[in-house]
């Protein structure tokens, strides 16, 4: 297995992948460890997490380095990607007992009625390029604190990060095999799936990923989380402080190189604001610098591929051969490397991939509406319901808006992102179940009633 720099095309380092011996072995270790590792206290669990979140912090430039090296997020970016990571272990270093602790329910007199919070056993990850670290975290912290072991099978374009989390586990001081990275190809995920040891499964990626483990798993019963992407809309209201937040606002889309499922896609203006609105969300992009993503001055680095810019491209091409208007960008930069410019598009035709699909890159569609129930219905016509965000001066119209809008979550007057004490995930075809808070810890544990008379 290869990583090369999407930023040079130049290799970084080549693993050796994984056998269906060594599948087989971490499979026997994971079910394994699990007997002894759902006997080992909450508490004790916790504090092997808070070790986890001092690791990461130790080696923070080291990890930021190589996920900048494998996948071209700028370099500043890949630092608060670690440092996120040590947060969201943090919090459930504080929060797991809490979250899991026996839940007593109502019941006759005389009985004695409780909900106890138990591990299933190895619940399997399937995870994504795009916050190597942080993705994989936000399964591993909540999860593995439950009680389960975890079996890694990271994207392909990242073998290096996914042995460095291997490594956070081992000198954080985690028994052996409670956390585990396979590095094989997604092909060999129905079969790790289907066997009897892996109890679950948590998938971020692609809708037909997605749908390729969920089938997999319905038929073998299994529980799945989902979480595959999104095409948010940022609803712009007449009485934005387009000044204040225009930084915020055009932050949603670009961050990360735009390859992010809650980033910002569809921007939906008011007509009195449209104007003022456009001109500075171009000013913001026409100050954006765009380039090498170890220089920490760049806001916009390498797309993960040059295989998923040129996906990128082909949807722009599309929108503007059905008659989008290309305001910035639009065309990948003459350089080497996955370079594609920081794009804005207005005049969206409706049904066209800019309008329809998810644009997983630096590219933002910008749409015109006179009123705010048009706005509302604009947000709401897509099949994804990942996350959306609201601007107004007024928070209870913003609370009213948030309201009507079908995603996940709706942030008013900030951009949508998760945060480990607050649920995270989707509707519609943007997957299902949640992830992070208490929400998230509970998903892949046994809520056994427990009824004593
Ligand atoms: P994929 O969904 O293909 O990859 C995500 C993970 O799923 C990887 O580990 C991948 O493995 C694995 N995978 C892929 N196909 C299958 C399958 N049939 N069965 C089991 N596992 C599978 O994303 P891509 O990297 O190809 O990106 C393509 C698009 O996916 C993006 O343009 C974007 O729209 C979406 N995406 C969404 C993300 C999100 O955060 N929701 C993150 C990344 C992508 P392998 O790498 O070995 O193929």
């Amino acid at each position: 297995m290869e990583s090369v720099n999407p930023a040079t095309g130049e290799r970084v380092e080549t693993y050796d992948e994984h056998d269906d011996g060594d599948v087989e072995d971490a499979l026997a270790a994971a079910d394994d460890a699990f007997q002894d590792w759902r006997e080992v206290p909450i508490r004790e669990r916790e504090k092997l997490l808070a070790n986890a979140a001092d690791v990461l912090r130790e080696n923070k430039e080291r990890y930021a380095k190589l996920i900048t090296r494998e996948m071209g997020k700028p370099i500043e970016q890949a630092r608060a990607e670690v440092e996120k990571c040590a947060w969201g272990c943090e919090y459930y270093s504080e929060h797991a007992s809490q979250h899991l602790g026996d839940e007593p329910r109502a019941s006759p007199a005389g009985t004695e009625v409780f909900t106890s919070y138990e591990p299933l056993g190895t619940v399997l990850a399937v995870m994504p390029w795009n916050y190597p670290f942080w993705q994989v975290f936000r399964f591993a912290a909540p999860y593995l604190t439950a009680g389960n072991t975890g079996v890694l099978k990271h994207a392909s374009n990242v073998p290096g990060c996914a042995k460095a989390i291997e490594e956070v586990f081992v000198e954080a001081g985690y028994p052996e095999d409670v956390f585990q990275t396979l590095l094989v190809g997604s092909g060999k995920v129905d079969d790790i799936l289907a066997d009897d040891r892996v109890k679950a499964a948590t998938l971020t990626g692609s809708g037909p990923a997605g749908r390729a483990v969920a089938e997999t798993a319905g038929r073998h019963l299994k529980k799945t989380v989902l979480e595959l992407g999104g095409s948010d809309p940022v609803v712009v209201l007449d009485d934005a402080d387009i000044d204040e937040h225009i930084e915020t606002m055009a932050q949603a889309r670009y961050q990360n190189t735009g390859q992010s499922c809650i980033a910002g896609k569809r921007f939906i203006v008011h007509s009195d604001v449209y104007d003022e609105f456009l001109d500075a969300f171009l000013d913001e992009v026409d100050g954006y610098s765009v380039g090498d993503p170890e220089n920490p001055e760049t806001d916009v680095g390498s797309m993960a591929s040059e295989g998923l810019m040129e996906e990128l491209h082909e949807q722009v091409r599309e929108s503007v051969e059905a008659g989008a208007t290309v305001e910035r960008g639009g065309e990948p930069l003459d350089r080497a490397g996955a370079f594609y410019p920081p794009t804005v598009l207005t005049d969206v035709p409706k049904g066209s991939p800019a309008d329809e699909q998810e644009l997983f890159g630096p590219v933002a569609s910008v749409f015109e509406v006179d009123s705010e129930a048009e706005a509302v219905e604009k947000a709401n016509d897509t099949d994804f319901g990942l996350g959306a965000s609201v601007w107004t001066e007024d928070r209870d119209r913003g609370e009213r808006v948030a309201r009507q809008i079908e995603a996940g979550c709706t942030y008013v007057n900030q951009l949508t992102k998760s945060d480990p004490r607050v649920p995270f995930g989707g509707i519609g075809i943007s997957g299902y179940g949640r992830e992070l808070a208490s929400d998230g810890i509970r998903e892949f544990v046994n809520r056994k009633t427990v009824w004593i008379e």
